[in-house]
């Protein structure tokens, strides 16, 4: 009961897209920041959100120990985090201090430790590197690819500590071949059913117009991401899903569906 007390709970950093919420809310949930591997401090990734009007930040720094800032970067990152939020008391930003958690196998296995686990403010699980794979994808077929993604994203459905599920189908999409729009529906109705949030992510799913159908269709929980690496990205995510519930793109799935810029590793 506890447990999904605790995801009843999260349900307000999300939203659905309805009659009562037509636009996208001014949120971004998926940045980095130096304490992982993106390219700025904490306090510029605050800041630029402030300027840009966003009212809520969920950071989502990388457990992942070779993208972190190495031994006690977790608790440096909590404290300042809340320094932070004591200073920005009174303005409109939802400052949330999340962790982006990469699955280890397809049990219930998350890369973390006991302090990330007892303290995080939103956990955004993801499928990362491929448990049995690593992060070395030649020599998997698409198939393959398709099948340890899709086993991965039921696994984070199952878990009840995941709030968001980051970037659906990405890994797949970006690195081997299109995840099958079938696939990603299933996600997103098992998502519905355990309330937990849909990430919409432009950095890896392009065009994102149908995804965001889906989503509305479902009445999905949609968590906007843009995974933010650069200060030039943080809010990306809103203003693309906008440009479409606006109505400004329109809901044709005509446009084929690429595979992203090669990209690096890390960039996860
Ligand atoms: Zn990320
Ligand atoms: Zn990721």
């Amino acid at each position: 009961m506890h447990l999904i007390h605790n995801r009843r709970r999260k349900a307000h950093l999300f939203f659905t897209l309805d009659a009562t919420t037509p636009t996208i809310p001014a949120m971004e949930n998926h940045a980095h920041s130096h304490y992982s591997d993106g390219s700025s401090p904490l306090a510029q990734v605050v800041l630029t959100a402030l300027e840009q009007g966003l009212t809520q930040l969920i950071m989502t720094e990388h457990t992942e120990p070779q993208l972190t800032q190495g031994n006690g970067w977790f608790g440096d990152y909590m404290r300042e985090g809340r320094e932070i939020r004591g200073m920005i008391r009174g303005r409109n930003l939802n400052l949330v201090l999340g962790l982006e958690v990469p699955i280890t196998d397809f049990s219930g296995g998350l890369l973390w430790d006991e302090a990330m686990k007892g303290q995080v403010e939103c956990v955004l699980g993801a499928v990362h590197a491929y448990p049995g794979h690593g992060w070395n994808l030649t020599g998997l077929s698409p198939e393959e690819a398709i099948d340890l993604e899709y086993r991965g994203l039921l696994a984070l459905l199952d878990n009840p500590l995941i709030d968001a599920i980051a970037h659906p189908g990405g890994v797949c999409q970006r690195y081997v071949t299109p995840f099958p729009d079938e696939l990603f529906e299933d996600v997103v109705r098992r998502a519905v059913e355990r309330e937990i949030a849909v990430e919409l992510n432009p950095a890896y799913l392009s065009p994102m117009a149908p995804y965001l159908d889906l989503c509305r269709r479902h009445g999905a929980m949609i968590s906007p991401g843009s995974n933010a690496h650069a200060l030039r990205e943080i809010g990306l995510a809103r203003q693309v899903l906008n440009r479409i519930a606006s109505g400004r793109v329109t809901l044709e799935k005509n446009i084929e569906r690429k595979k992203g810029p090669g990209g690096l590793p890390h960039m996860r």
